[in-house]
């Protein structure tokens, strides 16, 4: 090896119950391996001696239950140990999980009740760690041969897909550190837009929908029934977003909730559950290397997100540029279409436009750079109960010839013909 390449290179010693908290620099990759001990990635276990790639800007922890010793090659915007973190509380919630997931499979499947695993709502304000300690908690549980499945109701910051969607999949092995959460089968629901407000009702109806497609998979599947769901949620706290959180509780029949770094949320959240002898609602603490992203980083984050999705993470992917004519593809949009005045209404008629009222959308130069979902709908009736197969991006509008190139993942024709069209958009850069 050079000198040069091999002087980046340095070994961090650590501790018991430590871990090294690590951003990867913005403009560099970053490889690291695991030298002697035993440690994990957000509940994932490293191999010993196997360096791994982690891309620019990646933030993550390197924790040891019992000492460990890593090395290090590349430049880190920053790197630093901590002996200070909540993982002891988190395993411990764990091994609760992992008691009633035991016993749900040891009960008859004949009682649906009983044969029921944990459904673990993690909820907190923006930055305080939900979607890695539900990441910790499904790494744990699928080392331990359980199959539980990830419900991700973040439209701004998703980990399963990209961004103005809902999500769930089956987490078969601990999660991949540096790929996240396996993309092959999910079921997405998409929302079109990264924040609830724009349409509370749609928001509702499509968590309505995933948990009630998940309610029948259990009922056919007592192995992903026992394994119970991990579900993250956003970090929209206040007002309609607490409506919001209480509404997916019910939905999605959590029987236990984490509360993350907010007393008062706990609090809340706790006197609801007086009337639900079913749901244990727990505080737990943040960890200090939550890091906190102002709305840039976040903007920035859903554009990186739209990136991965069509050219993978380390631009693995090659996605197709593809071209339709305007008359092939039909572009619906969910509510807040065109709004008929007052005046042109029967009498007594609500002006107010049908949140859930899906409406076509004329193929123009509007649709430049939006990202678009495929529905698997098979008439347009069914788009807002559908959930969709994937996405395309609209590169190209010519208006004259009438023609649209988009870039899907795969060359070919697309799943179905009918589109659905939010606020997301995309600089392809
Ligand atoms: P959101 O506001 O989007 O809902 P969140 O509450 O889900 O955020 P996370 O996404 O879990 O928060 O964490 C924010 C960032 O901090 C992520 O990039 C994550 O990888 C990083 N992070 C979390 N815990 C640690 C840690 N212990 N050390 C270093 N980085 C961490």
């Amino acid at each position: 090896m050079t000198g040069s390449a091999s002087s980046s290179i340095r070994q961090v010693k650590l501790e018991m119950e430590s871990e090294l908290r690590i951003e990867v620099g913005h403009d560099s990759a970053l490889r690291l391996r695991l030298l002697n001990g035993s440690a994990e990635i957000f509940g994932s276990e490293l191999a010993p001696g196997i360096w791994l790639s982690f891309p620019s800007r990646l933030k993550f922890a390197v924790f040891t239950w019992y000492g460990a010793t890593i090395e290090m090659d590349g430049s880190t915007e920053t790197d630093y140990t901590a002996d200070e973190t909540p993982m002891v509380s988190y395993v411990n919630v764990h091994a609760v999980l992992d008691g009633r997931r035991s016993r749900a499979k040891a009960s008859s499947s004949t009682d649906s009740d009983a044969s029921q695993g944990p459904r673990v709502m993690v909820v907190g304000p923006t930055d305080s760690g939900k979607s890695t300690l539900s990441r910790m908690l499904l790494s744990w549980a699928a080392k331990q041969g359980w199959k539980p499945t990830f419900v991700d109701l973040d439209i701004g910051q998703g980990s399963i897909t990209i961004p103005g969607s809902i999500a769930a999949t089956p987490i078969e092995l601990p999660i991949d550190p540096v790929e996240g959460v396996p993309l092959e089968i999910p079921l997405v629901y998409f929302y079109g837009h990264t924040t609830p407000s724009n349409n509370v009702d749609l928001y509702k109806a499509l968590v309505n929908e995933l948990a009630q497609v998940l309610e029948n998979q259990f009922a056919r599947n007592a192995e992903s029934q026992a394994a119970g769901t991990v579900i993250n949620t956003m970090g929209w706290i206040e007002g309609t977003g607490y409506e919001l959180l209480l509404h997916a509780i019910d939905t999605f029949k959590a029987n236990v909730v984490l509360v993350l770094g907010q007393e008062k949320l706990f609090s809340m959240l706790r006197s609801v559950a007086k009337n639900k002898p079913n749901v244990d609602v727990v505080k737990l603490q943040k960890s200090g290397g939550v890091v906190s992203r102002n709305a840039k980083v976040r903007q920035k984050a859903r554009s990186y997100r739209i990136r991965e999705y069509f050219y993978g993470l380390t631009n693995d992917l090659s996605p197709h540029s593809n071209i339709a004519n305007f008359s092939d593809l039909f572009v619906y949009r969910i509510g807040g279409g065109p709004q008929a005045p007052r005046s042109a209404l029967p009498i007594g008629a609500d002006p107010v436009a049908n949140p859930l009222r899906v409406t076509p959308v004329n193929i123009d130069s509007n649709l430049l750079h939006t990202v678009l979902a495929v529905s698997y709908a098979k008439e347009p009736d069914q788009i807002l109960s559908s959930n969709v197969a994937g996405f395309i991006y609209i590169t190209e509008i010519d208006i004259q010839r009438k023609v649209i190139t988009y870039l899907a993942p795969s060359a070919g024709e697309l799943p179905s013909k009918y589109l659905i069209v939010g606020t997301i958009t995309w600089l392809e850069t």
